[in-house]
């Protein structure tokens, strides 16, 4: 079986999804290879190379914007018999969508895993994680899956410089004819949330956005990355990008510590899987003790500035 796995430019590097993708592609065994979409260089098929993938399909579309022309790309390249793997993150999703309308095959998405035996099967975690379900293909291919971040573990393993191949721009005619004028990018301080080991998040038990700055503080001490629940979001205090749960981003850090935050499901779901989950809560029914491995029943006023202080006496 070949295995395509889609990976995307993030600013100079391969996401990290598609490394983590490319792993779990290589323990499946078969074909891989990865369709990369963007400039490229030595680094990034080295770093393909070394996940897992063989064959490195290149597109660069340049300032187009890349779904349509990704899709395109793939519809000609994959075959019935083959699995194709994205990322649950927004070109990925979009290219995914379209190359299923195109082919005119399922998609399964949100999947945990991926099960090959007799068929393909995808693996979905439902009822707040707590339920793992699988479903199987059973129509033809190709099989297209959109798997979660942080399913799999990216290791680089033994794979040599992959044979890179590139892809002509398809004429899409007016379909591609949308160009990206103008990119922005939040600035943001200290690790990146999806990949840090450690993270500070901070909920609406905070009170107000100022008191966001006590998060701020002790992340900065920790040398931690800051997350949020979606309701301070939504009541803009922090950005989206900051959001963890199911609409948020998926982080698996070693340390997780949630302050004033309930532990709604959906919050759970993006930050369960932490090594180690240390709450701060006034409730001491708080749902989000049910995950913790420490528990503190206090008033985040309280205790976040006696952390602060005591970190910064060492
Ligand atoms: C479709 C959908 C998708 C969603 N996606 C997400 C998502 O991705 N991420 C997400 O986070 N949510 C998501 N939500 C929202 C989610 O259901 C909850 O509403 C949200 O997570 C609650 O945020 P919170 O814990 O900050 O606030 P609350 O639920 O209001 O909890 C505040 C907590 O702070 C505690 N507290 C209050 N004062 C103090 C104090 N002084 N000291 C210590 N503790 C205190 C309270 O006891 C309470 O437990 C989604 C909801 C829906 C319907």
């Amino acid at each position: 079986m070949k295995i395509w796995v889609f990976a995307e430019d993030a600013g100079g590097s391969p996401a990290s999804i598609a490394l983590e993708m490319l792993t779990k592609a290589r323990s499946l065994g078969g074909d891989v290879a990865a369709f990369f979409v963007g400039p490229g260089s030595d680094s990034i098929w080295s770093a393909l190379g070394s996940h897992g993938a063989a064959t490195v399909h290149h597109l660069d579309p340049g300032n187009a914007l890349p779904s349509a022309a990704a899709a395109a790309a793939l519809a000609d390249l994959v075959g019935a018999g083959d699995l194709v793997l994205f990322g649950l993150a927004p070109t990925d999703r979009d290219v995914a969508g379209r190359l299923s309308a195109r082919l005119g095959v399922p998609v399964l998405s949100n999947a945990v895993d991926i099960v090959v035996g007799d068929g393909v099967s995808a693996v979905n975690e439902i009822l707040g994680g707590t339920t793992l379900v699988e479903t199987l293909f059973t129509g033809g291919g190709p099989h297209l899956v959109v798997v979660r971040p942080k399913s799999f573990v990216a290791e680089s393993g033994s794979g040599g410089t992959p044979e890179v191949i590139a892809v002509p721009m398809p004429d899409l005619g007016h379909a591609g004819s949308a160009t990206i004028v103008e990119r922005h990018e939040e600035p943001a301080q200290g690790p990146k949330l999806s990949e840090a080991s450690v993270i500070v998040s901070g909920g609406r038990g905070l009170g107000s956005a100022e008191k966001f700055g006590m998060i701020e503080e002790l992340a900065s001490l920790l040398g931690a990355a800051t997350g949020a629940t979606r309701a301070i979001v939504d009541s803009g205090w922090v950005p989206y990008a900051m959001q963890v749960g199911q609409t948020g981003k998926i982080v698996k850090p070693t340390v997780y510590i949630a302050c004033g935050i309930s532990g709604a499901m959906q919050h759970l779901v993006g930050m369960k899987d932490s090594t180690t989950i240390i709450a701060i809560n006034k409730d001491e029914e708080a749902p989000i003790f049910g995950v913790a491995d420490l528990g503190i029943v206090g008033d985040v006023h309280k205790v976040l500035p006696k952390l602060i202080e005591a970190l910064k006496a060492k």
